[in-house]
């Protein structure tokens, strides 16, 4: 196999050659979101300069050739999860909104009375307040799987809280405040053998491990391009063609119609029935311009490589006195979450700055997840492809220097 050549990578990344407070900087936020390589940020100045227009209705060349460079993005995701078809995939703003589509056009208008929705107690807010929403509009109930001291879902429990009332399961594939990452394929077998949908948060798991929505025949799949090397608000909902078809719209509005009368209005097909208005033509280019970079270095050579850093992270992590890792599950994905005796983890994350680390500190959108640790919130180092173990020796040196300011 080639070697992994990090160095090549960071130079397509213009950020990462920026200084801060005079440091160079070393960029660990990247489960919040990640940078992007001249590949993307091309084709979006390319799509401006040389080729945009509204997309689908122009008869005009560059009606016709923006439309070509989005729908070829919908193709560039659906080899990305090797999703049958391509109208199985459908463009959204994000994660959340994906979430939101599923609860609304899925969920609400199946819901009654007694029935339940299991969710796991490590989800993101996203994969919370849809379900609490829709449960307030139907009468449905919550459901939520434990997790254990070490960061992993008590399967047990879920086993039990799976029952002939659940109609949809909802879980997180990586968790963005622990980093587990979940034996999702055992939820969706064990699901189905009980009828049971499942839906699968992506968002932190399709940059860092190959995914194949057919191999795990999840009904929904949904993760976000600005965490992925593409841009902000696009984001993919997978669905199972059967499902989406007898879903009613999400949103109505242009594009999402075959014709409209005051009498009454026929929808388009998949995917278009989900996508009114005009879409984020850019944000789609952008997000398959990432994939196709991803695709190209291979994601089980970055998946090997983030592995190689986490360990190392930890490894020089635990030595650190007073440092307690947040969530060590047995399978865990690039990122870690942690917490000093001594200093709040707010101000790990200034004093870090001050050395030119980006980390994130806080509950991370996921406060169920604080609450069960009984921590107001973590410091959190999050990897991507292009971060180096010289890079993770300048954290654990900057958490070092904070220690010895605090002390
Ligand atoms: N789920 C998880 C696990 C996440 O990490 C995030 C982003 N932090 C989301 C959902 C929401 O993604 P977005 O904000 O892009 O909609």
């Amino acid at each position: 196999t080639a070697q992994y050549d990090v160095v090549s990578i960071r130079n397509d990344f213009p950020i990462l050659g920026k200084q801060i407070h005079g440091k160079p900087l070393v960029y660990l936020d990247n489960a919040a979101s990640s940078q992007h390589p001249v590949q993307v940020i091309d084709a979006i100045k390319e799509l401006y300069e040389s080729g945009y227009s509204n997309i689908h209705r122009g008869v005009h060349q560059l009606s016709q050739d923006a439309t070509k460079a989005y729908e070829d993005a919908r193709a560039s995701v659906r080899g990305f999860i090797n999703a049958d078809c391509m109208h199985e995939v459908l463009f959204t703003s994000g994660t959340t909104d994906a979430i939101n589509l599923v609860a609304q056009s899925y969920a609400r208008p199946l819901l009654q009375k007694g029935d339940e929705i299991l969710i796991t107690h490590m989800e993101h807010h996203s994969n919370i307040v849809p379900w609490q929403m829709v449960c307030e509009q139907t009468g449905a109930e919550l459901k939520v799987v434990p997790i254990s001291d070490k960061g992993e879902l008590e399967m047990d429990r879920f086993a039990e809280l799976l029952s002939e009332r659940t109609k949809l399961v909802s879980v997180v594939h990586v968790s963005n405040a622990l980093g587990s990452v979940n034996p999702i394929k055992t939820i969706i077998d064990a699901a189905h053998a009980k009828g049971v949908p499942v839906l699968v948060d992506g968002a932190q798991s399709v940059p860092h491990i190959p995914v194949d929505v057919q191999a795990l025949d999840c009904d929904f799949y949904a993760f976000s391009g600005h965490k992925l090397y593409g841009p902000t608000g696009i984001g993919v909902l997978y669905g199972k063609e059967k499902l989406l078809n007898a879903m009613p719209p999400y949103r109505g509005g242009g594009d999402m119609i075959l014709s409209v009368s005051f009498e009454g209005t026929t929808y388009n097909t998949l995917p278009y029935k989900f996508e009114a208005g005009t879409p984020n033509i850019a944000g789609a280019i952008g997000l398959g311009a990432a994939i196709e970079y991803v695709q190209k270095i291979g994601l089980s050579a970055i998946a090997a490589h983030e592995h190689g850093l986490l360990e190392y992270a930890t490894m020089e992590l635990k030595q650190i006195d007073g440092l307690r890792i947040i969530g060590e599950a047995d399978q865990k994905a690039g990122l870690v979450s942690f917490v000093l005796d001594t200093v709040h983890p707010h101000d790990i994350g200034t004093m870090l700055d001050a050395e030119g680390v980006a980390i994130r500190t806080g509950h991370h959108c996921a406060q169920p997840v604080m609450e069960r640790y009984k921590i107001p919130a973590t410091a959190r180092a999050s990897f991507g492809m292009y971060n180096t173990f010289q890079e993770i020796d300048v954290l654990a040196k900057a958490i070092d220097k904070t220690i010895g300011m605090f002390a």
